[in-house]
């Protein structure tokens, strides 16, 4: 649960794999109690879905 407030739009949020120039993937934005909106971004819908599922723990 390490916070790691940088986004980076060149590996997928929840796999780790690179993305690829010109290619438009799946982004999530969640908006933080301090403030700004945080930007994640996919190398798929499979991984957009599990990393939503693995940050909704209620
Ligand atoms: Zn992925």
């Amino acid at each position: 649960m390490a916070a790691n407030r940088v986004t980076n739009f060149e590996v997928c949020a929840h796999c780790g794999s690179e993305f690829e120039r010109g290619v438009r993937y799946p982004v999530v934005t969640v908006r933080t109690e301090d403030g700004g909106p945080l930007f994640y971004s996919f190398c798929d819908d499979d991984c957009k879905a599990a990393w939503l599922e693995s940050r909704t723990d209620e």
